[in-house]
């Protein structure tokens, strides 16, 4: 009894009051639906994405909009970490969680990719989350830890005849989780580091494949239909609050039993 009014004492405040949350790739998708859930759980969001226009139009759709930061932002460029994190810091003089979400996809087999297209995925998907780590951690453990959330995929965990850059990216970042927790951990930091891996979910992402890849990667879902950017959210807002405080280097697949 005493254990269920704490806990809704708790979601009644806000699980994550008080935190201060910069979230990469906000302008679309995954990234606007964890901006969006952080901020009625409380949050003070930074929300970052190298389209600012569309950055610029979504925050005004959050809980009190005024509250929160927008700044454009290349995660690619380590300029752009470096100015984005003094702007976090300025204004809120902290920053407890980031989620590594910008993102994007190239479609070609092995044989089919250039060198050009592989490299600019490796870029944001590998060379941002790598970058979005080293200024979390720089940045955190100076101010008592946090959390940090990189957004992986299913893709990391499959092969693909069609994206190979995309899975191989992927796959470096969930590795480099595991190498960002033991660190963090083992240096005595409280920061927490863990993958997520969405399966296929609705988003502007996915809305650029054909309706016939579509229904040729629904069919391969056991539960029968993709997930919603809500669904991945809520599995972003587990792996960055308290709940999950024992929780780091371990990857959440959220993908409707795809990989089983
Ligand atoms: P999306 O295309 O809807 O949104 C991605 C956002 O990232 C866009 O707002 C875009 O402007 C921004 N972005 C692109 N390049 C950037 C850069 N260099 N710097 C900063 N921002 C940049 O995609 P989404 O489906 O919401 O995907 C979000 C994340 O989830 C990605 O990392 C993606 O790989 C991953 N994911 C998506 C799916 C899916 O099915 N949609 C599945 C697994 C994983």
């Amino acid at each position: 009894m005493d254990d269920q009014k704490g806990e809704m004492t708790m979601q009644s405040e806000g699980r994550l009051k008080g935190k201060v949350a910069l979230i990469t790739g906000a302008g679309s998708g995954i990234g606007f639906a964890i901006a969006r859930l952080f901020a009625e759980e409380g949050a003070k969001v930074v929300l970052s994405d190298v389209d600012a226009a569309s950055l610029a139009a979504k925050v005004a759709l959050l809980t009190q909009a005024d509250e929160h930061l927008c700044q454009p932002h290349d995660v690619s460029s380590e300029p752009d970490w470096e100015r984005v994190f003094a702007a976090a810091i300025e204004r809120y003089s902290r920053v407890d969680i980031v989620v590594n979400n910008a993102g994007i996809a190239a479609e070609g087999s092995i044989e089919d990719v250039t060198l050009e297209s592989w490299r600019r995925v490796m870029s944001v998907n590998l060379d941002g989350t790598f970058l979005g780590c080293k200024h979390a951690i720089r940045n955190m453990k100076n101010t008592g830890g946090g959390a940090i959330v990189n957004v992986s995929s299913v893709g990391a965990l499959k092969a693909s005849l069609t994206g190979p850059a995309y899975g191989a990216s992927k796959a470096g970042v969930w590795n480099l989780t595991r190498t960002v927790a033991l660190s963090c951990a083992r240096n005595g930091y409280n920061i927490r580091c863990n993958s997520l891996h969405p399966g296929l979910t609705h988003t502007p992402m996915m809305d650029r494949a054909s309706p016939e890849m579509l229904e040729r990667l629904k069919a391969g879902i056991p539960m029968g239909r993709l997930a919603e950017a809500i669904d991945i959210a809520q599995a972003a807002l587990y792996l960055a609050g308290s709940e999950s405080k024992y929780v780091t280097g371990t990857s959440l697949v959220v993908d409707g039993g795809y990989i089983s």
